[in-house]
């Protein structure tokens, strides 16, 4: 929050914390997602493939001015921290997808586990033998020719 951009903004990045949660892979994952997204003010979001718990929640060295309380000793995650395609810049955020009700996970989920069923299905046909043909036989017999027959 040091630059002249940030003089215009009313530190919106110090408004929520977000941390990657794993790639849900089952029913029981999108189950543990609807129990986050039963809190207040807690949402997920996928950015380009990776996973996010966000908790809009204020920091609480945010000042009323909105400006950092502890500038000086902030911690080194608001450190690293720029206004090169921050909130402020990028206006709305281009998520891959974004949740804020179970309701919409719940969408999302029984896609995902109908398109991960399917494909189960498809690799286990994949690896079933091929089933053996019924059709009889066609052997070659050789022709015998008896002994002194001229041909
Ligand atoms: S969102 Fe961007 S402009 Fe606003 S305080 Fe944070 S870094 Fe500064
Ligand atoms: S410590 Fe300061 S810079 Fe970091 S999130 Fe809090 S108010 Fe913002």
């Amino acid at each position: 929050m040091g630059s002249v951009l940030c003089e215009h903004c009313t530190g919106h990045c110090c408004r929520y914390l977000a941390l990657p949660i794993d790639r849900p892979t089952g029913k029981r994952d999108f189950d543990d997602m609807r129990w986050y997204l039963a809190h207040e003010n807690v949402l997920i979001f996928v950015e380009d493939g990776d996973w996010y718990i966000q908790f809009t929640t204020p920091c609480r060295h945010l000042g009323a001015d909105n400006r950092c309380a502890i500038y000086d000793e902030r911690p080194a995650i608001c450190r690293e921290y720029s206004t090169s395609g921050c909130e402020y810049q990028s206006g709305e955020y281009d998520y891959d997808h974004l949740f804020t009700e179970p309701e919409q996970l719940a969408v999302f989920a029984k896609e995902f586990l109908r398109r991960k069923r399917a494909r189960a299905r498809r690799r286990r046909e994949r690896q079933r033998p091929a089933a053996r043909s019924t059709a009889p036989r066609r052997t070659v017999v050789p022709l015998r020719i008896p002994t002194g027959v001229a041909i």
